[in-house]
């Protein structure tokens, strides 16, 4: 039996210590003072642990891709799923694919996910900060802050996570150790997060929540498109279909962001259907408008058009219907930056994939070094596939390890 430790208790740290235990002797060891913190505040509480249309292209970088698809085939989004319902944690998913506990509750995973690791046998350090990691000769010396008793393990699973949301416990410093060890590290920089923009005349939206699509362009070309949920803040905007393009802004150096708003997808027809069989009424073009859109949006769309509220729709000319389509479903916006990891889900950077072996999750640099979940260079939108993502390399790393000889 080996000695095994595993550094972070997030979803990638416990799913791979409940595949090694038993086999090994495994230690998971945690900043924080309980396990899967983060994993309890995802979903907005209710958990999105996965995606029915996941898909390794939908991952990032698209270099990192083909890695992607070989660990998702490894441990599949079936598997984990499957592994989960064994441990009481049963999942439905929304119509549009999205997975959650049926429990609703974040929590309540994080909670059974401890119980098991304690019933089957995972010593866990809690409150323990990981701050260095070094090699020696054909085993490993795990330094924790405040003790002078270092441990000492035959392998190692980083799964020690992003930089997002440090207020729920991320540190990238022992990404330094990492380094030491010969390890190539990405830059690691929000994603996930909301973007901001120019204040005017968004503001007028403010709490506004609908579905749309958006573009990102800089002054060269289109650097992404998502259509989904967003909502209007004082600052921006907020919610998935933000979120998803929010790496793609880079938050160093001068560039020249906008995004084009589509406020209709899927609806231009439709509005022009209605505006079509209402031309010669006195019904107020607003008024028609607000039967698609919400009323802020009507709003201000007539009014950036300069037509009055009240003015019905046969006074106003095709020209100027034209320009309120045009707006309606190419509005443009500047971009200003996004906000920070504090309000991120994600990071993306770290640990380059090439170094890693897809079918162990084992470093190619280092023997008995491993890595799971966001502590490497791969990133998902929103939608579950982050927790899968850990879920799937976690327990791909701790098959590896339970079939380690040592
Ligand atoms: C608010 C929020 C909501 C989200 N919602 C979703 C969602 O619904 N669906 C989805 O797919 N994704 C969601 N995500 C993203 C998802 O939570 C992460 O991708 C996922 O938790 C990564 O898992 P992980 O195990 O790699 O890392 P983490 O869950 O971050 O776990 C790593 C652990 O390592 C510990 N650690 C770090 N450094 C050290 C150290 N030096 N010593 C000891 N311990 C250390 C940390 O305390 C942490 O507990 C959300 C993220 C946030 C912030």
């Amino acid at each position: 039996m080996g000695q095994i430790v595993i550094i972070g208790a997030g979803p990638a740290g416990i799913i791979a210590a409940l595949q090694a235990v038993g086999v090994h002797a495994v230690t998971l060891i945690d900043l924080n003072d309980t396990v899967g913190r983060k994993l309890a505040a995802t979903g907005a509480g209710r958990g999105n642990l996965s995606n029915r249309n996941l898909n390794a292209d939908m991952y990032n970088p698209t270099k990192a891709q083909k890695f992607v698809q070989d660990v998702l085939a490894n441990a599949t989004p079936q598997e984990t799923l499957e592994q989960l319902e064994r441990l009481g944690i049963y999942t439905y998913a929304t119509d549009d694919g999205w997975i959650y506990p049926v429990s609703n509750s974040a929590s309540n995973v994080s909670e059974l996910l401890d119980a098991h690791l304690r019933s089957s046998g995972v010593r866990i350090l809690l409150s323990a900060r990981v701050i260095n990691l070094v090699r020696t000769a054909n085993r490993f010396t795990i330094h924790i802050e405040g003790s002078q008793e270092p441990l000492a393990a035959d392998a190692v699973l980083l799964a020690s996570g992003g930089k997002a949301a440090p207020q729920l416990g991320a540190d990238m410093d022992i990404l330094q150790s990492i380094a030491r060890l010969g390890h190539t590290l990405e830059p690691v920089l929000p994603a996930l997060a909301p973007i901001t923009t120019a204040p005017k005349p968004i503001q007028k939206l403010q709490g506004v929540r609908m579905d749309l699509t958006l573009s990102l362009f800089d002054s060269k070309a289109r650097l992404g498109r998502t259509t989904g949920n967003a909502i209007f803040t004082q600052w921006g905007l907020n919610g998935p279909a933000a979120m998803n393009l929010s790496h793609l802004v880079q938050t160093s150096g001068s560039h020249d962001y906008w995004l084009s708003i589509d406020f209709l997808p899927g609806q231009s027809k439709q509005l022009r259907d209605l505006l079509r069989e209402y031309q010669e009424s006195e019904i107020p073009l607003l008024v028609l408008l607000k039967s698609i859109l919400p009323p802020k949006v009507a709003r201000l769309m007539v009014d950036k058009c300069d037509i009055p509220a009240a003015a019905p729709v046969r006074s106003i000319s095709r020209v100027e219907i034209e320009k309120c389509f045009e707006l309606m479903t190419s509005f443009r916006l500047p971009v200003t930056g996004v906000r920070g990891f504090e309000y991120a889900q994600l990071s993306t950077g770290g640990v380059a994939v090439s170094e890693v072996d897809s079918h162990s999750m084992m470093s190619r640099k280092v023997r008995g070094l491993y890595f799971a979940g966001e502590i490497l260079n791969v990133h998902g939108p929103c939608g579950g596939f982050n927790l899968q993502w850990a879920f799937s390399s976690g327990m791909v790393a701790g098959k590896a390890m339970a079939a380690l000889t040592c």
